[in-house]
């Protein structure tokens, strides 16, 4: 028999706005999506930081069935892409779906469906949910003693304070990932002093960022199929030479690509000493791989300094080194990355039989194939754990996810079956293959970083994203457990 499920999405960013979308083509209307925040766009809501931008090139970083002809720059800034998304979920009409200020606080499956309450306001039901609630979106503040006192601003980069004076201030920013790198390049020229403490070094891929001229533009609106033909050349470029060598530590691309960051090192940075502090003592792309036009010119800039020397701690006037330095500042920017093990957490989600997924995820999150939880059915996540983050366009997963998705939801909606989630078997099986695959990956040659679990296992896809593709074109329905 036919069902006309409900469906429920966590998350207005951008998997979100895909879910809801892709729902409404075929033919699902009772969908709703909740929004904690007032405004839709995910990451590109959240991070406003001076110089936020994506370093997938932006006609790459487009939904495949919503090319943009009017992208300003090759890697575009985060505004243009929150009024990027904000355009497609108006033309979609799912803008209409979102209920925004709400968040979801709890969800339990109860007699076939799924209970849904939110922060002091109305609970609703629905018989399919889509956590579309995002990877770097939890802050991490670092553990450094007296933080709280300095007298000055003191902030995360996804929380940035604009009403803080930037202009002629003296500026710290703790990090070097690919946040602070951005930050320093848009900051040197308006702060009176700049002051980068780097705990480790960072290999810098010099990609230029060059805006698209008005012809470009018109080409692209007059003849979409150019802005096709880009899009899959990009993508091949980005899978073949990054997405797919990387999970081969010995490929030549990857040597390749340490070439190219060490000859930016030496050929950018004129002073030996600093060109050395510099330096990282891993091997390129082991980290999640920065790519910069303007890193190594802006921190050799007369008003920036790198400042090497670890920090013993933050005092009212400043950040104080182990060398018993005082560095005296006025703003103080923590781009010290994101607490990327927590995905729908802290929802309180509770499964089949009572089960509490923090309780299933007490060590460490995981998923059948990133998507599905065992005693979870029903609940299907984009972008969830293990998946291929950091070394791709996360639109393109989210879109392959989806459709795989999709084909679950068909048979749920064709009557098929009631619920549906991946059993404990094939979740078992999948996450020892993943863990005996990340063996051959670079992130395991000899770095610290936030792709690495608890155990120093990489908690991303191991795998070439062929396979991602290829494993994401249809569900081995034998993997899932279907109760009718
Ligand atoms: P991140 O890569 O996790 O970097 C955090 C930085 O903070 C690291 O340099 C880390 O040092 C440092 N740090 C953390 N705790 C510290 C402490 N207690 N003392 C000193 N330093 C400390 O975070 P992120 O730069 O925000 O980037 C996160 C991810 O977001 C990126 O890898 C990327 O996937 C995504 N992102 C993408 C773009 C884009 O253009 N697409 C832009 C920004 C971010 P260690 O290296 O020593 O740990």
């Amino acid at each position: 028999m036919k069902r006309s499920p409900r469906f429920v999405v966590v998350g207005a960013g951008m998997a979100g706005l895909l879910s809801a979308i892709k729902l409404d083509e075929a033919g699902f209307t009772d969908v709703t999506v909740y929004e904690k925040a007032d405004r839709l766009g995910g990451t590109w809501r959240e991070n406003t930081y001076p110089g936020v931008a994506c370093d997938v090139p932006s006609h790459l970083y487009s939904y495949s069935f919503a090319p943009n002809p009017d992208w300003t720059h090759v890697f575009s800034p985060g505004a243009e892409i929150r009024e990027y998304l904000e355009g497609v979920a108006r033309r979609h009409g799912v803008d209409q779906r979102i209920r925004y200020g709400t968040e979801v606080t709890r969800m339990e499956h109860r007699d076939g469906r799924w209970g849904i309450e939110t922060a002091g306001g109305p609970r609703d039901e629905a018989d399919v949910v889509i956590a579309a609630t995002g990877v770097l979106h939890h802050p991490s503040l670092p553990d450094i003693d007296g933080l709280d006192d300095f007298a000055g601003a003191t902030f995360h980069s996804a929380r940035w304070d604009h009403g803080a004076t930037l202009e002629g201030a003296r500026v710290g920013v703790v990090g070097t990932g690919s946040t602070a790198v951005q930050l320093v390049g848009a900051l040197v020229d308006t702060v009176g002093e700049l002051h980068l403490f780097q705990r480790t070094a960072q290999w810098v891929l010099p990609v230029p960022n060059r805006p698209f001229t008005d012809e470009e533009r018109a080409l692209y609106r007059a003849e979409p199929g150019t802005m096709r033909a880009l899009r899959d050349e990009l993508s091949k470029t980005f899978t073949e030479g990054f997405a797919n060598a990387v999970v081969d530590a010995e490929s030549p691309q990857v040597k390749m690509l340490q070439e190219l960051c060490r000859a930016n090192l030496e050929n950018s940075v004129a002073d030996p000493d600093l060109r050395e502090k510099l330096r990282p003592n891993y091997r390129a792309a082991c980290k999640r791989l920065i790519i910069s036009p303007n890193f190594y010119e802006a921190i050799q800039r007369p008003n920036a300094r790198l400042v090497a020397e670890g920090i013993d701690r933050v005092e009212r006037d400043g950040i104080r080194t182990v060398d018993g330095r005082l560095h005296e500042l006025d703003v103080l920017v923590l781009a010290t990355g994101f607490r990327v093990d927590r995905f729908l957490r802290p929802i309180e989600v509770v499964g089949r039989d009572g089960v509490a997924l923090n309780t299933v995820w007490a060590k460490r999150p995981s998923a059948y194939r990133s998507v599905s939880i065992p005693e979870f059915p029903n609940l299907f996540m984009l972008n969830g754990p293990n998946g291929p983050v950091g070394n791709f366009s996360l639109i393109d997963v989210a879109e392959l996810q989806f459709a795989y998705v999709m084909q679950l939801i068909e048979r749920l909606a064709g009557g098929g079956c009631r619920e549906l989630c991946a059993t404990e078997e094939a979740t078992e099986r999948f996450e020892a293959e993943r863990v005996e695959a990340a063996k051959n990956t670079v992130w395991v040659t000899g770095c610290r970083s936030w792709y690495l679990d608890d155990r120093g296992v990489p908690a991303v896809w191991p795998w070439s994203f062929d396979r991602f593709r290829e494993e994401m074109a249809a569900p081995r329905l034998e993997d899932y457990e279907l109760v009718e």
